[in-house]
């Protein structure tokens, strides 16, 4: 099911990449994942626990909301070698 979640995910990994960039500390405000179209609420998370998410194919929701599609990003997503030094 392709569409706005699913441009969410990457919109996502795009905020977590400036994230790191901007060696950004406090909690990061990612967009919600859930099946909802509609659905433009952001979630805040740390950084690292949106990398152990994505890692572990899970979605980043807002508490209320849940996402049942299959996460388009794997652990391949980060990878672990764009980190900076
Ligand atoms: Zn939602």
């Amino acid at each position: 099911m392709a569409g706005v979640t699913e441009a969410f995910e990457v919109a996502n990994d795009r905020i977590a990449a400036s994230a790191r960039r901007l060696a950004f500390d406090a909690s990061v405000p990612f967009l919600c994942e859930c099946d909802s179209a509609s659905c433009y609420e952001t979630v805040r998370l740390p950084l690292p626990e949106y990398q152990r998410r994505r890692a572990a194919g899970e979605h980043v929701t807002i508490a209320a909301h849940t996402a049942h599609r299959t996460a388009i990003a794997g652990p391949g997503a980060f990878g672990g070698s764009t980190r900076p030094p």
